[in-house]
C-alpha cells in the first residue's frame, strides 16, 4: 500500500476539536452538555452583511477572482487598520485568505524552511504549533506562567531572539489568556525586535478590536514603524463580526510576503468566494454597532466569570483585558479525588468535569500550559450562569 508523506505522520488533529467532538457525542446521547470549550463569538453579523451577499448573488460573475482579493477588499481592510492606527500600507503590501489560520499556514509556507526556529510566547493558540510541524520547522515555546500574568518578558524575547529563530509569533489579545498587552510592554517588545534585524514578527492580532473599558491596543508598528519591513500583521472577520464561518482572513505586510502569500493562493485556494467578499466588504465598512455592543456584552460576562472563580480556593487567575477567554490556574485540584477519579492533570479535570457536570472546558495542555484550562464564555447568561455553579460545586466536592 502506498504510503501517506511523512508531514502527515507530524500532523495532528486539533486538541480543542477532539473536546467538541466529545461534547458532540454526549449531546447525541441524550447529556445536556454546557459548552464553554470552542472559541466562538456566538452572534451573527447585522443585517447589512447578509443583505450584500444576497446583492453580490443577484450580480454573480460566475469568475475566479482575484487571487490576492479584489480591490474594495483590499481598500476596506485597509481603512478598518487604518482605524488602529495600522496606516502606511497600500493594496500591494496586503493579502487575503480562507480565515486568518489559512494566513498563518501560508506565513509558516512562506517564511519557514525545514529545521528553521519560530518562537512564540506559551499559553500559545494550539494551531501555531501545529502548523510549525506540518512544515517541518522547530516551534520553541517560551514559558509564560500565570505568576507572570500569562506574559511574556523583554529579558525572556531578548534571550530567544539571540538564538536566532527566523520567526518570532506574537498574539495580542491572546487566545487562550484573553491577556492585552498594554503600550508600554509592547514599547518594550518593539525594543528587542528593534535590535535583532534578522527575525520576522507575525503579529496575530485578530482580536485587537476587542479590547475592554480601561485597556487599549498597541502594536510594534505603533512605536517602532521602521521595523514594517519584517512585521507582518494578521487580521480576522472571523471574531469581530460574529463571521467563523464565512472564513476570510487577512494579511498587512511587506510587499514580498504579500506577493508571496497571493503566490500560495494562486496555487491552491484561487480566491476567497464572491459572495463572501461582498459581506465581507459590508462588515468592514458598514455599521460597527453589533461588534461593539458584543465587546461590552463580553467584558460584563468575563467580570462574571471571574467572580464565580474568585470564590473556589486556590484557584488563580490573571485578569483578562479582552477577546472573550478566561485562563484559570486550576493547579490546586491536581492529586485529589472527584468520585473515585483522580484528577492528576489538566486533562483528567476536563474529563471528569464533563463527564460529572456536563460542562466541556479545554484542557491548558492544548496551549503548552498544563497547569490550566481554558473557558470560552460567549454563550447565552442562563448557561454561564449554571455552567460556572457546576464549575464551583465540581470544585466544592473534589476530596
Ligand atoms: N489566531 C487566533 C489567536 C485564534 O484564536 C484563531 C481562532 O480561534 C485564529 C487565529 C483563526 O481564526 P480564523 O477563524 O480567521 O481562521
Amino acid at each position: 500500500m502506498p504510503k501517506l508523506a511523512q508531514r502527515m505522520g507530524r500532523a495532528k488533529p486539533s486538541a480543542i476539536m477532539q473536546i467538541v467532538e466529545k461534547t458532540r457525542q454526549m449531546k447525541a446521547a441524550g447529556r445536556e452538555v454546557i459548552s464553554f470549550s470552542i472559541g466562538v463569538p456566538n452572534f451573527l453579523p447585522g443585517p447589512h452583511v447578509y443583505a450584500a451577499a444576497r446583492e453580490a448573488l443577484e450580480h454573480d460573475s460566475g469568475q475566479y477572482g482575484s487571487n490576492r482579493g479584489p480591490d474594495a477588499l483590499l481598500d476596506a481592510f485597509l481603512k478598518h487598520i487604518g482605524a488602529a492606527g495600522l496606516t502606511g500600507y497600500q493594496r500591494k503590501h496586503c493579502a487575503t485568505g480562507i480565515g486568518a489560520k489559512h494566513i498563518l499556514y501560508n506565513l509558516a509556507e512562506a517564511l519557514l524552511d525545514p529545521g528553521d526556529e519560530i518562537v512564540f510566547p506559551s499559553p500559545y493558540w494550539t494551531t501555531y504549533a501545529d502548523i510549525a510541524e506540518i512544515v517541518g520547522a522547530r516551534a520553541t515555546a517560551l514559558p509564560c506562567p500565570a505568576s507572570q500574568n500569562y506574559k511574556l518578558t523583554p529579558e525572556q524575547l531578548d534571550a530567544a531572539l539571540a538564538r536566532g529563530p527566523k520567526v518570532f509569533l506574537f498574539n495580542n489579545p491572546s487566545n487562550p489568556t484573553g491577556m492585552v498587552y498594554s503600550g508600554e510592554e509592547i514599547a518594550a517588545i518593539a525594543d528587542v525586535v528593534a535590535r535583532h534585524p534578522d527575525v520576522w514578527m507575525i503579529c496575530d492580532d485578530i482580536y485587537h478590536r476587542m479590547v475592554f473599558s480601561g485597556q487599549s491596543y498597541h502594536n510594534v508598528l505603533h512605536f517602532r514603524p521602521e521595523l514594517a519591513d519584517r512585521v507582518i500583521f494578521v487580521d480576522s472577520l472571523s471574531k469581530t463580526y460574529g463571521m467563523p464561518g464565512w472564513r476570510v482572513g487577512f494579511m498587512a505586510g511587506p510587499e514580498s510576503v504579500a506577493q508571496a502569500l497571493t503566490t500560495l493562493n494562486s496555487n491552491h485556494i484561487t480566491n476567497v468566494p464572491e459572495v463572501v467578499i461582498a459581506a465581507a466588504i459590508a462588515a468592514l465598512s458598514g455599521p460597527q454597532d453589533v461588534p461593539a455592543a458584543k465587546v461590552r456584552e463580553f467584558e460584563a460576562k468575563r467580570d462574571q466569570v471571574l467572580a464565580a472563580l474568585a470564590q473556589i480556593p486556590g484557584v488563580v487567575c490573571p485578569k483578562p483585558e479582552g477577546a472573550f477567554y478566561v485562563f484559570p490556574d486550576i493547579a490546586c485540584a491536581f492529586g485529589r479525588r472527584h468520585g473515585d477519579r483522580v484528577i492528576a492533570s489538566d486533562v483528567d479535570f476536563c474529563a471528569a468535569l464533563l463527564e460529572a457536570k456536563g460542562v466541556a472546558c479545554v484542557p491548558g495542555s492544548a496551549f503548552g500550559e498544563p497547569r490550566a484550562l481554558r473557558i470560552s464564555y460567549t454563550c447565552p447568561d442562563e448557561q454561564l450562569t449554571e455552567g460556572l455553579k457546576r464549575i464551583r460545586a465540581f470544585f466544592a466536592e473534589l476530596a
